[in-house]
């Protein structure tokens, strides 16, 4: 509600910022019912081989179907669970919520791939994600070659001595950890291998970078070598076209994930992908020449 400074114009007042500061503050007041009234839901979306197409892992990705506002992406909520000290227990729902998940595929008998799940760095700081990964996959009879984990690259520096040792303990039972958004933080390739990380995803800017100039793709290259002489292997995130698809095929990087593969989807469409194993055909796509 602005105030007319009494010559007819409005100090201060600006209606879209104030209906965005009344959405942020519906959905904080919202969290904890959804939390109790499993309002929550995964969406996954796949990942698969860069040269042949086969579907490899997929990621669990949080959407809120909200009663009044329909679905809500994460971006707009996650942040308010952090602050507001409820991350905790969405993040250990989200664990649970994907082994369920898994296991139902196993019932319906679907040869099932790794879902990864994001863990946030506020999740690490206020309970134990190694004991809510193990009790999880225990509780729910689903192996720990199916679960993975998401770390973003900024969630892993500082003063992270915690994080370090709860990373190791939960690579130990046999999870394998993602570096989320590689390339928007400011760690370096060694600190990662020090950390142990098995899998790299190179953040979608660096992807949308790909056809549109000569140093998006030596700076791509640059980590996909990096990363290989490592150990790591190399997830490009936010692949949306088939121009993009070729190059990574030609720099030799390992996984795609992205629209031009295929969105986020419900549970029950994945099941359908799991049945046709190979999201599309390589040969068509090996017309790239590296120059
Ligand atoms: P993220 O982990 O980097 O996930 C990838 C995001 O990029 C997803 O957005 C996905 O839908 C989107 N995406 C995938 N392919 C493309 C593409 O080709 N183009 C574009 N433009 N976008 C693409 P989403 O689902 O809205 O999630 C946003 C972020 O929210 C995630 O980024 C992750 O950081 C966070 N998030 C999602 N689920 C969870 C969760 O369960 N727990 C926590 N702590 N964070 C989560
Ligand atoms: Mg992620
Ligand atoms: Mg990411
Ligand atoms: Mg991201």
């Amino acid at each position: 509600s602005g105030k007319s400074d009494g010559k007819g114009r409005f100090k201060f007042f600006d209606p879209s910022l104030s209906a965005a500061l009344r959405l942020r503050a519906q959905l904080k007041h919202g969290l904890l019912t959804a939390i109790r009234e499993e309002q929550f839901v995964l969406h996954y979306q796949p990942r698969v081989d860069t040269r042949t197409g086969k579907l490899l892992s997929m990621e669990a990705l949080l959407r809120w179907r909200h009663p009044s506002l329909g679905m809500v992406a994460p971006g707009e909520f996650i942040p308010l669970a952090e602050s507001s000290g409820l991350i905790a227990r969405i993040g250990e729902m989200v664990i649970d919520m994907a082994c369920v998940q898994i296991a139902a595929w196993k019932n319906q008998h679907a040869v099932v791939v790794p879902v990864s799940v994001n863990v946030s760095a506020k999740q690490f700081l206020r309970g134990s994600v190694k004991q809510n990964l193990a009790a999880a996959l225990e509780r729910h009879g689903v192996a720990a070659a199916l679960l993975e984990v998401e770390i973003t690259e900024s969630a892993m520096m500082g003063d992270q001595d915690a994080i370090i040792a709860e990373l190791a303990a939960i690579r130990a039972l046999g999870i394998k950890l993602h570096v989320d958004d590689f390339g928007t933080g400011y760690s370096s390739l060694s600190q990662l291998q020090r950390l142990k990380m098995d899998v790299l995803k190179v953040d979608r800017a660096f992807t949308a970078e790909l056809g549109n100039s000569r140093e998006g793709k030596v700076f791509f290259q640059a980590i996909v070598s990096m990363a290989h002489a490592l150990g790591m292997s190399v997830v490009a995130e936010g692949v949306e076209t088939g121009e993009q698809l070729a190059i990574l095929q030609a720099l030799e990087c390992n996984e795609v994930q992205g629209y031009f593969i295929a969105r986020p989807m419900p549970a029950g469409d994945m099941l359908a992908l799991m049945e046709k194993r190979f999201l599309f055909k390589a040969p068509a796509l090996l017309d790239y020449q590296a120059s």
